[in-house]
């Protein structure tokens, strides 16, 4: 399989499974299952989302993923900016947590940092949901990079440090997919890079026999979010029902089927996406006028992500 559609995969699959788990949020555990009992899952809306509607996790991997094409590399205030223009525009979906950061009127420095010494908690998924296009993006350059960007753009909107390391971990196992090897096999490399105050409790929920009843907090969480996708990828053998996994868990279904799309797609590639799953797709973004992207836009995107990869230009210290 070509790098390319592997690339294509990540940034598809993560929309796709945002799509497939929204009009489910918070539904209880075989929520999937019972709606589509022979197993075939279509885009089917509710909740106040059209069949096809991507969310905020995806609204925000594309402003990731333009700021880095339109900057040349990582400008993390570009990416804070557009956030903001984004989260003033009244998305329908927006965490409670990048709400807060993004609309606190603090420097994009200083916002998420704020926010977590007054509110002490800031580990929820919001930085794993949109890390679809900095994945491809970053994976040629290699795990340092790759892992150091995650963590930067992780910071912007989340100040607990164990959001920045799951978000890292993250994109070093999309930079293994992408490279077509096991994701899931690489997950003790990728740990030991991550910081030793967190490395234990993340070990914990990627551990293989790790199962989503396990998590002591609720999935809309970093840890069990991730720990979610990578249990729905190691006990599923295709990208469709990799994704009927993650969103049959219940709970924040978009997060962890968006997670776990990014990882599905990656190690499956785009040509394992339903087509009754991407003709549907679309993604509104807000404050960006009237734009709504298709699926062939996500995919063009992601071309140019993984064409355009190189070391950031520009490293700014969070
Ligand atoms: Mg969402």
């Amino acid at each position: 399989m070509q790098r390319t559609e592997r690339e294509v995969g990540a940034v598809l699959g993560s929309a796709v499974g945002d799509a497939l788990g929204a009009p489910f949020e918070f539904g209880s555990a075989g929520c999937y299952s019972r709606r589509f009992p022979d197993g075939v899952g279509e885009m089917c809306g509710g909740g106040g989302w059209d069949p096809g509607e991507a969310t905020d996790d995806t609204q925000m991997a594309v402003l990731v993923g333009e700021s880095l094409l339109d900057c040349g590399g990582l400008q993390l205030p570009d990416i804070f900016s557009r956030f903001q223009r984004w989260a003033a525009s009244e998305p329908k979906d927006i965490g409670l947590q990048t709400e807060d950061v993004l609309s606190s009127g603090d420097p994009w420095d200083s916002a998420a940092a704020l926010h977590f010494q007054v509110n002490l908690r800031a580990a929820g998924n919001g930085s794993l949901m949109r890390a679809s296009t900095s994945a491809v993006h970053f994976a040629p350059a290699g795990r340092g990079a790759t892992m150091d960007a995650a963590r930067r753009i992780a910071a912007l909107t989340h100040g607990d440090r164990a959001a920045w390391e799951g978000t890292a971990i993250l994109h070093d196992l999309v930079r293994v997919a992408l490279d077509g090897d096991d994701p899931l096999a690489a997950v003790p490399e990728a740990l030991a890079e991550v910081h030793p105050d967190h490395r234990a409790r993340w070990a914990l929920a990627l551990a293989e026999g790790w199962h989503p009843d396990d998590a002591t907090e609720f999935n809309g969480a970093v840890w069990p979010c991730l720990g979610s996708a990578l249990w729905a990828l190691r006990t599923t053998s295709t990208f469709e029902e990799a994704l009927a996994a993650a969103v049959d868990l219940g709970g924040d279904t978009d997060m962890v089927a968006a997670v776990t799309g990014i990882l599905a797609g990656a190690v499956y590639g785009a040509s394992a996406i339903p087509a009754r799953w991407t003709d549907p797709l679309h993604v509104p973004l807000p404050g960006y006028g009237d734009r709504i992207l298709r699926a062939e836009d996500l995919a063009a995107l992601a071309r140019r992500l993984g064409a355009g990869a190189s070391p950031p230009r520009t490293l700014d210290t969070p």
